[in-house]
């Protein structure tokens, strides 16, 4: 029997035309996380196999690559005789504590002389017969053994582990992520990545207004997204001058509508340089003043390119969970100031005007100020490993 990894797509077999390119695509995601281990892939139209001497590391990997739905620890049989997958099952079943099972053939070869049903009531009642103590359960065992038809062998395995779910990485192509250092903006690209867009980061900085820690914990945040990609680019803004000039120009109550109208229009601008199709952001509806309908639709005036908003219908509680769950949370509430809480206007309009917005926006050439930001952008490129940054930097 030959111990090996089965990677079930779930998902991506649903969508037929496409699916070689999700396979592909998912099979160079794996192989980029997988680097400098020791193993060999094997992919069909329905599954993907790995063996391995590091079994155990890798399944760890695969828990955290989107597209990858189920991964078991299954045992290949070269032969599909009856006598040998009945043995083999027991071998594999008597070493689990159970004390109800059941037993799922599922026959991709359908030229076998058994029906499925057939396969489950001989290796089930061969095992029945050899063990004590045991019996059948179909409903609610606790342990299934399945047993997998296929030409190339057998495969007989019993515990799946879910997979995270999703498309791959990058298989719909790329967003830009406008990410902050709160709760939010990491659990949004988290959520754009599991639908397979691939994203590179926006970040606004003001300094001294925000400090260096500030900028070090979107870095943070951005190398824990990179648990689910392999490489995030942070295009960095400096947005100090824009945010005091919008301060100087008494945009008083206006103040985060015009700050945030700035922000779309530069992410726009990277956005087109580096073909990046849609913005992506943590804005969710009603949890601030700069998130009414009113304002969101005020702000996302400046552009027609598209804003996918994922935790737009969540509650802050629900993000809260996956933030943990994605292990950004304990960073994000680190107290380091972003730059929208230092112009804190004492009562920031709730449903602005838009011919009020322009209004404020003629005070000053915004267009300059904007191009002057665009062409001074710091771009950092992180990984999940701080050391190979450095690496890349030696
Ligand atoms: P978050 O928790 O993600 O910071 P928030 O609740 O603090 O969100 P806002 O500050 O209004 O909400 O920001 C809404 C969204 O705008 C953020 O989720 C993020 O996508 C984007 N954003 C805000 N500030 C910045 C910034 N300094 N750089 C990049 N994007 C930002
Ligand atoms: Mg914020």
């Amino acid at each position: 029997m030959q111990k090996l990894i089965m990677i079930k797509y779930g998902e991506l077999t649903t969508k037929k035309g496409n699916r070689d390119h999700f396979i592909n695509s998912l099979l160079n995601n794996i192989h980029n996380k997988l680097n400098g281990l020791d193993y060999k892939i094997q992919k069909d139209r329905a599954r993907m196999y790995i063996t391995s001497n590091e079994i155990d590391k890798i399944i760890e990997i695969l828990k955290n690559i989107f597209g990858v739905h189920g991964i078991v620890i299954a045992y290949k049989i070269n032969t599909n005789n009856i006598d040998d997958i009945k043995a083999s099952a027991l071998d594999i079943i008597k070493e689990k504590t159970f004390n109800t099972f059941k037993v799922v053939t599922n026959r991709a070869l359908k030229e076998y002389p058994m029906d499925s049903m057939e396969i489950s009531r001989v290796v089930g009642g061969y095992i029945l017969s050899q063990l004590k103590n045991i019996s059948v359960d179909v409903h609610n065992p606790d342990e299934t053994l399945h047993i997998d038809l296929r030409s190339e062998g057998c495969f007989i395995y019993t515990n799946e582990v879910k997979g995270i779910g999703g498309y791959p990485v990058g298989i719909q192509g790329k967003g830009l992520l406008m990410l902050s250092g709160g709760i939010d903006s990491p659990v949004a690209g988290y959520l754009a990545m599991k639908r397979g867009i691939s994203i590179e980061c926006i970040y606004f900085e003001s300094p001294p207004h925000t400090s260096l820690e500030a900028k070090n914990k979107v870095i943070s945040l951005a190398r824990k997204l990179c648990q689910y990609t392999n490489k995030v680019k942070i295009h960095v803004v400096p947005f100090t001058k824009i945010q005091e000039t919008i301060y100087k120009v008494n945009a008083s109550s206006y103040m985060i509508t015009i700050m945030r109208r700035m922000m779309y229009r530069i992410a726009v601008e990277v956005a087109k340089k580096n073909n990046l199709k849609v913005l992506i952001n943590g804005e969710s509806i009603g949890q601030v003043a700069s998130q009414t309908l009113e304002s969101m639709s005020v702000i996302n005036d400046v552009t027609n390119m598209p804003v996918i908003r994922p935790v737009a219908c969540l509650d802050k509680l629900e993000i809260i969970d996956i933030a943990k769950k994605i292990d950004t949370y304990d960073i994000s509430i680190l107290p380091f100031e972003d730059c929208c809480t230092i112009f804190l206007p004492k009562h920031p309009v709730i449903k602005p005007i838009l011919e009020k917005c322009i209004d404020i926006e003629n005070r000053f050439n915004f267009e300059e100020l904007i191009e002057e930001a665009v062409n001074n952008i710091e771009v950092i490129s992180v990984t999940e490993d701080i050391y190979s940054d450095y690496k890349e930097l030696l």
